[in-house]
């Protein structure tokens, strides 16, 4: 028995000796996935002994599966996510054409993997942008499957965008549209299922970890309905369904409202003082802001897809890039989840073994404490913070390091085997 399988909760049931499926990516994919394997099994020998392994399955997508199936995304790679569980993939490369759609969002949309998690964290020894990147530890839920990503949109001058203002204008009785002749139309469904079980799989993890807060982030001063239906249903979950855990930001509003400032400021402290999770919210524009300026008073964020987009590759930004920010798409009712490396194919530098391999790498990390197997997840992220502090990093990471020593994928990967 080599499969994990899902128990009620959806916590995962892990075999000591399990099978993974693994995708190995395209362009950059096949210089960072041997890498990941590597450094991962010896993490788990050095962890684990002869106890605890991984076998590896590789499963095809992408141009290497295009070129021996003639399909970019086989039913036996969908199969084999859908039996294992839990997998892990490197970058795909998008395919050109009409009616191919994009493989990432036809995995996630076949195993409904709602939250894209991305935990962002600096690394000694990394440069960062910001002046105090040790301030930024965050772990944004960005909801994967819903929002103006649905996917739903009409190009200005087609038949339909024309049907579609006809509806407005005649049925709905819009008068708003400032161009209408001119104009593409998008639509952004939000629900409250949607947006309450990313809110609620956020408040679990963040209770699960002890984190101090959880930070609904939205535009609902703009769009009432949709996003601030998100932090309305999100508060809702976290009043109603961990009463007892939780102190919101919407309930010290009322109690100021009822009973006074003071009133209010003694109920939050005393909510900090019992080790309460609390769960505020924030403008998007303003936390964007805010995250340069206080990064220290957020830790987990829960926000809709677009929202997140833009947040996660600014939060990464801010601790060293594309290159080494992880990254998970997980559904945590059934259990299914892959992790993967959140750049691209960069086929400008394939196959020149000059590719960071930590996105992948700290993505298996991910996976590994997703599993249980904390002790070689932490051996992981201890050895590459020991090459980050002596300056020995890939080119993307060891240019901006003074007295940086840039270092080939594969050498890098040698490094963290001999700090291993
Ligand atoms: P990209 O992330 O591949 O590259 C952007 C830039 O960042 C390039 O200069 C690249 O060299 C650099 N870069 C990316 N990852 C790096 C790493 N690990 N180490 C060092 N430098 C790194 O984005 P792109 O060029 O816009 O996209 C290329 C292809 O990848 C497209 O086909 C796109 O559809 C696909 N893509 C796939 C995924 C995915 O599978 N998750 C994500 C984004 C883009």
């Amino acid at each position: 028995m080599k499969k994990i399988t899902i128990g009620k909760s959806g916590k995962p049931t892990v075999p000591d000796i399990v099978e993974i499926p693994f995708i190995e990516g395209d362009g950059v994919g096949a210089e960072i996935t041997p890498v990941m394997r590597s450094v991962v099994d010896a993490a788990l020998r050095k962890a684990y002994g002869e106890r605890r392994r991984i076998e590896w399955k590789e499963v095809l997508a992408g141009q290497k599966a295009f070129d021996t199936t003639g399909s970019w995304l086989p039913e036996e790679t969908m199969e084999a996510f859908r039996t294992y569980k839990v997998g892990i993939k490197g970058p795909l490369t998008t395919p050109v054409g009409g009616g191919i759609r994009s493989l990432n969002v036809a995995l996630r949309q076949e195993l409904d993997l709602y939250v894209c998690l991305r935990p962002v964290r600096w690394f000694r020894g990394v440069v960062s942008p910001v002046k105090e990147p040790g301030k930024v530890d965050m772990h944004i839920f960005r909801e994967n499957t819903e929002d103006i990503y649905a996917g739903i949109e009409w190009q200005a001058g087609t038949p339909e965008a024309e049907k579609f203002l006809k509806f407005l204008t005649e049925e709905m009785g819009v008068t708003k549209v400032r161009f209408p002749e001119s104009s593409s139309f998008g639509v952004k469904p939000v629900s409250r299922e949607g947006s309450q079980r990313l809110v609620r799989s956020a408040l679990e993890y963040a209770l699960e970890r002890g984190l101090p807060s959880l930070t609904l982030v939205h535009k609902g001063n703009i769009m009432k309905f949709t996003e601030g239906g998100f932090k309305n249903w999100g508060y809702d979950v976290a009043e109603n369904e961990f009463a007892e855990r939780t102190f919101t930001m919407r309930r010290y509003d009322a109690i100021k409202k009822e009973r006074g400032a003071d009133e209010a400021d003694r109920a939050l402290e005393t909510a900090r003082k019992a080790g309460r999770l609390i769960v505020k919210d924030v403008i998007a524009d303003a936390f964007l802001q805010n995250t340069l300026l206080i990064p220290e008073e957020y830790s987990v964020i829960a926000t809709l897809n677009l929202n997140g987009d833009y947040i996660s590759d600014q939060l990464a930004a801010m601790v060293g890039g594309i290159g080494i920010a992880p990254g998970a798409n997980i559904n945590f009712l059934s259990g299914h989840a892959i992790f993967e490396a959140t750049h691209g194919t960069a086929p400008n530098i394939a196959g020149q073994n000059k590719v960071n391999p930590s996105s992948l790498l700290l993505s298996a990390v991910m996976m590994l404490e997703y599993m249980g197997w904390n002790e070689a997840a932490s051996l992981i992220t201890a050895a590459m913070e020991k090459a980050f502090e002596k300056g020995r990093a890939t080119g993307d990471l060891a240019r901006f390091m003074p007295g940086g020593v840039t270092l080939g994928t594969a050498e890098f990967g040698e490094e963290l085997l001999l700090n291993l």
